[in-house]
């Protein structure tokens, strides 16, 4: 076992403090990676809080992994000790049913180990994720980082860039097409970028009229500010896809009837109580669709990742040392990030007293 310095939470209420623990020696097929940097998600807010009814304490959470490989088991073939490495939010799965066989692991109904607060089936305690200096990690799991890539700015591409890709793929979200991004967060930035990338007509809908220019600095061809029922009007009809991101219940058949007919609204933001519930007419009679998506498998990660070197596309950040998260999420709860935090784990280095490997 090797000691690993963390950052956990010991219950909902009170701050993130430090937390020593240990992660396994490598096996033949494990990776270890010294982290780098770790982007702070909504999902570790809602989970350190226990906002999903689901969290075992203590907790330690972090699922946009970047770092070094420090070293390799001997049967690793896809990894070297130097290489940039980032991990995204699963650790395992079953690898053998249909989901996991296809590359969409995400969907693994059998073993599907997220990378904190899952059950490990190495030490028989729960997964840590990466508000830590060290993970270890089975090469299945890790995914290449193109060197194009600034690797902190790349970090929150792990959950939040996937997280809005897989959806647009999915959903055939293509040249010409007018798509919707509701919610102005980590996750709904690089919705933008995907969907202006993607040669959309995007269309941000946001509660915060102040971040109308940076939307559009990041590639929103429109900003529609949702409390304002005149200007989503205007809208009536006209979207082939919309991608709800927002960490928040709310008012869902505002976004449906801005459908055309056919059309999809895609939820992937989880509040931690129900929107209430949309009405079906708006659903019947123009055929729409209501769907749900979850992160993506591991292949489409590494596609995503692909894309994104070849794009110019990272997500915008502000850098924080790890004794600033308790303050950055609460900025976070009040919309006030833009548009993702990323932990330094030097700080975490520094504070611990444990040097990176030459
Ligand atoms: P975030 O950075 O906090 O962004 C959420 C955005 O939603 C805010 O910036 C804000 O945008 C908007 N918002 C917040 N409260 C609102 C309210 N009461 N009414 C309307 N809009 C509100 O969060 P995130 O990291 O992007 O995560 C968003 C959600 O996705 C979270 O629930 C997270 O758990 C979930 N998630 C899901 C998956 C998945 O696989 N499905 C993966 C990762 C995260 P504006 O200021 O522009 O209105
Ligand atoms: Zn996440
Ligand atoms: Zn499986």
């Amino acid at each position: 076992m090797m000691n690993a310095p963390g950052y956990a939470a010991h219950d909902p209420t009170t701050p993130l403090s430090r937390f020593d623990f240990e992660r396994r020696e490598p096996g033949p097929r494990d990776v270890h990676i010294e982290i780098l940097y770790c982007g702070v998600c909504h999902s570790d807010l809602h989970t350190v809080r226990n906002e999903w009814s689901n969290t075992v304490y203590p907790v330690v959470p972090g699922h946009e992994i970047i770092g070094r490989v420090a070293a390799c088991g001997h049967e690793v073939q896809g990894f070297k000790a130097g290489d940039l490495a980032g991990v995204g939010c699963l650790v395992d799965s079953c690898r053998t049913c249909p989901d996991c066989t296809e590359g969409l692991e995400q969907y693994c109904l059998k073993e599907l180990t997220f990378t904190y607060n899952s059950p490990d089936k190495h030490t028989g305690k729960m997964t840590y994720g990466g508000y830590s200096t060290q993970i270890v990690v089975d090469e299945r799991y890790v995914l290449q980082v193109p060197d194009r890539l600034d690797p902190a700015a790349a970090a929150p591409l792990l959950c939040a860039g996937i997280t809005t890709y897989s959806p647009m793929r999915h959903w055939g979200v293509a040249r010409g097409q007018k798509v919707g991004v509701v919610g102005l967060g980590g996750l709904g930035h690089m919705a933008i970028k995907f969907a202006h990338a993607f040669g959309t007509h995007a269309v941000l809908f946001t509660t915060s009229p102040g971040k109308a220019e940076d939307a559009r600095r990041l590639g929103a061809d429109e900003v529609v500010v949702s409390r304002n029922p005149e200007d989503m009007k205007k809208h009536v009809n006209s979207f082939d896809f919309i991608l709800d991101t927002v960490s928040a219940p709310h008012n869902l058949d505002a976004y449906i009837e801005l459908l055309k007919r056919d059309g999809t609204l895609c939820l992937v933001g989880v509040p931690d109580t129900p929107h209430p519930s949309p009405g079906v007419a708006n659903l019947i009679f123009r055929r729409r669709q209501m769907s749900g998506s979850l992160i993506g498998g591991l292949p489409e990660t590494q596609e995503m990742l692909d894309f994104c070197a070849e794009h110019g596309i990272v997500s915008d950040i502000e850098m924080i040392p790890i004794q600033k998260i308790n303050e950055a999420y609460e900025r976070m709860l009040k919309s006030d990030v833009k548009y993702r935090f990323v932990i330094d784990l030097a700080s975490l280095r520094q504070e611990a007293g444990e040097a990176l490997r030459p």
